[in-house]
């Protein structure tokens, strides 16, 4: 499974790839949605999946840059196991090119700071499982930059925390680029129980100007993991940009999209500051972030938040039918989860202690 690398370092054959052309030593990475071919001695566009002697290595497996303890709200997840702790990792690489990255010195590390950028120490998934027991967490979270990039090592730690027999849970913080075939592959596996997904823009153009990828992939993601509903949880993220996607007309578009796909989707809008490469423009002001959660509701949107701001009550839960306060939270933390004391069939069947109405939450 592993080859030795010219600098010593051991990089693990890559998942969801073929050879194809005659030769047989050109790949197909079926990874993410670019489906880069890349000839030998090649990389694809994340620049961290190279083409060796005719295989697909993974050279970002084990280069986790560093780890944290935190929240389940700050990444952000509202309706999956709230009040849990994570362990959160992520590797140099990603697979788009977001000109307001806030994470770009990680996400772009390799792009800007050359193959040095993988240069850390290896930290096996063993390792990472030993952690995690050691922090008594309730999950890992793969987030940081792009999990979908570093898929090996992220499934190899599931299954190295399985082997240590630890009850936790696995999630993705995702651009929205992964492919079918690695979305099934996750589903047989049953590797992840929730997928937080960014949908950065309304309009194909300026996701393609700004991150490099195209819109209809990543709503078409958000279908297929919504269809996954039961099994792995989802939540959207959109991060309001001043002139690029704060129209009354793109946040209509964006929230009429979503609640096509389920009104009881969780969908979290979040204030942008000025970050790499786009320093041009100023943060979201407060009015339209609250503009943008009245367009939601209005569009049926049952459960919206603000995040990202000091503004108050913009990220508490409450029931989309009689309006109770479920979830009050403050910052990262949880003051009251009315579901905290439930337990057998109502924990897994949560409703509205006031109404009886049925909680799009996973306790
Ligand atoms: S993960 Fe995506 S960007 Fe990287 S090689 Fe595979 S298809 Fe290309």
């Amino acid at each position: 499974m592993s080859k030795i690398l010219g600098s010593g370092e051991k990089a693990r054959e890559a998942l969801l790839y073929k050879h194809i052309g005659k030769a047989g030593n050109l790949v197909h990475c079926n990874l993410c949605s670019h489906y880069c071919i890349i000839k030998e001695g090649g990389a694809g566009k994340c620049l961290v999946r190279k083409n060796i002697g005719g295989k697909l290595y993974s050279l970002n497996w084990g280069k986790s840059a560093g780890f944290a303890i935190d929240p389940m709200e700050k990444k952000p997840f509202f309706h999956f196991k709230p009040g849990s702790r994570v362990l959160s990792f992520g590797t140099p690489g990603c697979n788009f090119r977001c000109l307001n990255c806030q994470n770009w010195d990680l996400s772009q590390a390799v792009k800007e700071g050359g193959k040095g950028a993988l240069d850390i120490p290896t930290t096996t998934p063993a390792q990472i499982a030993r952690m995690a027991k050691e922090n008594m967490v309730d999950g890992v979270a793969y987030t940081y930059s792009e999990p979908t990039i570093f898929y090996e090592y992220a499934k190899d730690t599931v299954e190295a925390c399985r082997k240590e027999k630890l009850d936790m849970f696995h999630v993705f913080v995702s651009n929205g680029y992964f492919t079918k075939e690695m979305l099934e592959d996750v589903v047989k596996e049953k590797l992840l129980q929730g997928i937080r997904i960014d949908l950065k823009f309304i309009n194909d153009e300026k996701y393609m100007e700004v991150c490099s990828g195209h819109m209809q992939i990543v709503k078409d993601n958000i279908k297929r993991v919504h269809a996954l509903r039961g099994k792995i949880s989802l939540e959207i993220i959109a991060l309001v940009i001043p002139t690029l996607n704060d129209s009354e007309e793109d946040i209509r578009n964006l929230c009429k999209f979503v609640a096509s796909v389920g009104k009881d989707i969780p969908l979290h809008f979040s204030r942008f500051y000025p970050q790499y490469k786009m320093q041009d423009l100023p943060p979201t002001e407060e009015r339209t972030l609250l503009r943008a959660r009245e367009i939601a509701k209005e569009e049926g949107l049952e459960y919206v938040y603000v995040g990202n701001t000091n503004l108050p009550d913009v990220e508490n839960t409450y029931c989309p039918k009689c309006n109770e306060l479920l979830v009050k939270r403050n910052g990262f933390s949880i003051e009251k989860n009315v579901f905290e004391k439930l337990s057998g069939k109502e924990k897994k069947n949560p409703k509205c202690p006031k109404c009886g109405h049925k909680i799009n939450i996973v306790l």
